[in-house]
């Protein structure tokens, strides 16, 4: 209860934010996130685009169908995970999050995290697993790789993967997203990793943890661009 309280509290303080005066005067509404608060598996991706802003939900349309789609490869159903964005609020013609946003918004995420508790934390794409990882490396060279992560006051696995959008623009990323997905069921069965006081954003890799996680080993993956 405590939990569902928190989280209507937040979403109301959102709905009303003003912090970026170029985005409230764009946005039709804001998108605060979709799913259960009791959630284990939390994804995150950057922003909504125009179907979330007239709709306010996350990852609808092509790359909603799709993120169901791989879910549901693994079992799980969209009810069962927790979706949201590093903005809540759609950018004037999808242009890209600007530094300020980000760093108004950011504090939303973190409480989201610090309510639902997931034991995994998943970054769809470049702009996300920038994010949160604090590091610039490319979703290319580290998709599929657990970490253990600290956001806000909550230490999670982080699995960064492509973004839904990459796999619809390159289908070669597909199989490679269905691969990373695989790793979902084994890293929540792990439970979260110990809670630290550390510094969010802060990072260490994750041990053993990827070999044991991932059912096959496998080459290093190709360096792809996109996302
Ligand atoms: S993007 Fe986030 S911080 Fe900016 S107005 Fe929307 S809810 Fe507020």
């Amino acid at each position: 209860m405590a939990k569902a309280s928190g989280e209507a509290k937040l979403r109301a303080e959102a709905d009303g934010c003003t912090r970026c005066p170029q985005l409230v005067a764009s946005r039709s509404q804001v998108v605060f996130a979709s799913g259960s608060i009791d959630a284990e598996l939390m994804f995150v991706g950057e922003a909504p685009g125009a179907t979330e802003d007239r709709e306010g939900v996350p990852f609808v349309g092509a790359s909603g169908r799709l993120l169901d789609d791989l879910l549901a490869g693994i079992g799980i159903s969209r009810d069962e995970v927790y979706i949201a964005n590093v903005l809540k609020c759609r950018p004037p013609d999808n242009r890209d999050p600007r530094a300020d946003e980000i760093a108004n918004c950011f504090e939303y995420l973190q409480r989201q995290v610090e309510i639902v508790e997931p034991t995994v934390v998943v970054t769809l794409g470049n702009f996300a697993s920038k994010l949160l990882r604090n590091d610039d490396t490319a979703i290319s060279t580290i998709r599929g790789r657990p970490e253990i992560c600290q956001i806000g006051a909550r230490t999670v696995w982080l699995l960064p993967v492509f973004h839904p959008a990459a796999a619809l623009y390159r289908r070669p990323n597909l199989e490679l997203l269905r691969d990373d997905f695989k790793l979902l069921p084994l890293l929540v069965s792990r439970g979260a990793p110990d809670q630290k006081q550390a510094a969010s954003g802060s990072r260490e890799a994750a041990g053993d943890a990827e070999a044991s996680a991932r059912p096959d080993s496998e080459d290093d993956p190709p360096q792809l661009d996109l996302f």
